[in-house]
């Protein structure tokens, strides 16, 4: 049995109800293999995938909260502490009820990857809880994000672990977080990133996602002799990544037709009114539905089903595992020619092993989503430099930074014998500066 197979037999064993993480595991080991196989007597030697796939530590705690009915409500903390070899740890914070501590461990594992991608120095981390945001009122939400910040504020610093958003954690959470951190500690540092452009944020940190993925899609594109401008997109979700994915998409060229919710999704043949979404969302936290009552000629269908529309480029930007096998076939046959994921790990393994046969040009999240984390490390530099860049120097930043993320995984790919997958290419390129600093370092974590 090769070293990467038994370590996704020991992975499977030991962390048993971790589907998730068995999946992200094994697409990762599975893409490694070329390298572990040239390497192995030197990896084996300090048991460094046995160390790579353990979290250096996971902080579990219990979140007491009192609703607006006077009743004390409990919810799960987690914050999964997964790799430092060459930063803090770094991470978003998910608040939604699907979250457990084996969806975080998948982020979190993957997380190790994408932040050595964007050529930072940030480890990898990711947290949250199992609350759920939508439908509390602003006071539940603060009596909450306080609870939480309350425990977690033992264990995060900024040269230490330094938590972002991530689905269910936008500004408004960020906010009362690092409130309730500033009041218990009496520091005014930068421990959180993703705040407000007035305490400490950085312009762009809202929009580094999407804009990321769509400048590292049109990086991938231009190396094909393909243009953007014009090809018609569908986005799924309508959160923070697919908003400001649909802005730049929108401002390159494209036309985007669709967009989603967990309840359904909208059609606009006439491409999408992104004033209208961000209304929706941003301002009123509404459901996409409402989109079809504000425009005359566009559609709503409740359910999945929004990989059915045709497209030429497909962007998933909304949760784990939305587009699977059948979506995939679907969009092949509709004459779809790139996919790029905006969330993580969007797509089942099937999905993406059928893109990659199918010699389809396919981006996967670690790489096409770094944006995000990127910028959260510009926030950081800032608040360490106790300065504050223009829109155009950090836009710039993450554009170049992108591009360098396109040209490191497709090198990776091309030196290993796989041109064009960028999977393995991401994969490979991520690791390797990780297990380098992991070798260097020695047994410690
Ligand atoms: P948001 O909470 O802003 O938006 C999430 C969107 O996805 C919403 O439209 C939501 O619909 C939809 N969604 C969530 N869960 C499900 C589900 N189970 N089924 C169908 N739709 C669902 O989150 P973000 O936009 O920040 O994050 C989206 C993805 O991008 C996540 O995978 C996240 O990990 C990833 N990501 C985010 C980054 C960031 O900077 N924000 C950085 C890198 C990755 P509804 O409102 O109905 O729940």
């Amino acid at each position: 049995m090769s070293y990467t197979e038994e370590i996704y037999e020991r992975v499977v064993a030991q962390n048993p109800g971790e589907p998730e993480f068995h999946q992200a595991v094994k697409e990762v080991l599975d893409s490694l293999k070329l390298v572990i196989d040239a390497n192995e007597e030197k990896y084996r030697a300090v048991s460094l995938l046995e160390r790579l796939v353990e979290p250096e530590r996971i902080i579990s705690f219990k979140v007491p909260w009192v609703d607006d009915n006077g009743k004390v409500q409990v919810n799960k903390g987690y914050r999964v502490q997964f790799n430092s070899a060459i930063g803090p740890y770094k991470g978003g914070l998910r608040f939604h009820p699907s979250v457990n501590q084996g969806i975080l461990k998948f982020l979190g594992f993957e997380q190790i990857f994408k932040n050595s991608l964007t050529g930072l120095p940030i480890g990898g981390g990711k947290g949250g809880s199992n609350f759920d945001p939508k439908g509390k009122s602003d006071r539940e939400v603060m009596a909450f994000c306080q609870s939480f910040m309350t425990e977690l504020s033992k264990y995060i610093g900024a040269d230490q672990d330094v938590p972002a958003g991530d689905i269910g954690v936008g500004g408004r959470e960020i906010g009362f977080m690092y409130g309730q951190y500033k009041r218990l500690k009496g520091l005014y540092e930068g421990v959180l990133t993703g705040k407000g452009l007035t305490w400490g944020g950085s312009l762009v940190r809202t929009q580094a996602t999407g804009y990321g993925l769509v400048y590292i899609l049109d990086a991938m594109l231009k190396d094909h002799k393909i243009d953007l401008a014009g090809k018609t997109v569908v986005v799924s979700g309508s959160g923070n990544v697919a908003i400001y994915a649909t802005e730049k998409a929108q401002q390159l060229g494209a036309k985007v037709v669709a967009m989603s919710d967990s309840n359904g999704y909208i059609y606009d043949a006439n491409g999408i009114n992104l004033d209208v979404v961000k209304d929706i969302k941003e301002v009123r936290r509404g459901r996409i539905k409402e989109y079809a009552d504000a425009v005359p000629g566009s559609v709503y269908t409740e359910g999945k089903g929004i990989w059915s529309i045709k497209c030429d480029i497909a962007l998933p930007c909304a949760t784990q595992n939305e587009l699977n096998l059948d979506d995939a076939k679907t969009l092949k046959a509709n004459g779809c020619v790139a996919v790029a994921e905006g969330a993580n790990m969007p797509s089942t393994r099937e999905a993406t092993d059928f893109f990659l046969a199918e010699g389809m040009l396919f981006l996967p999240g670690k790489a096409s989503n770094a944006g995000g984390v990127g910028t959260s490390a510009l926030e950081m530099c800032q608040n360490s430099q106790r300065l504050s860049w223009t829109f155009e120097e950090v836009d710039a930043k993450l554009k170049q930074m992108m591009n360098d993320i396109y040209a490191k995984i497709s090198d990776a790919a091309k030196r290993y014998g796989v041109e064009g997958n960028y999977v393995t290419g991401a994969n490979i390129a991520g690791f390797e500066k990780v297990a380098d600093a992991m070798m260097a370092q020695g047994i410690v974590l």
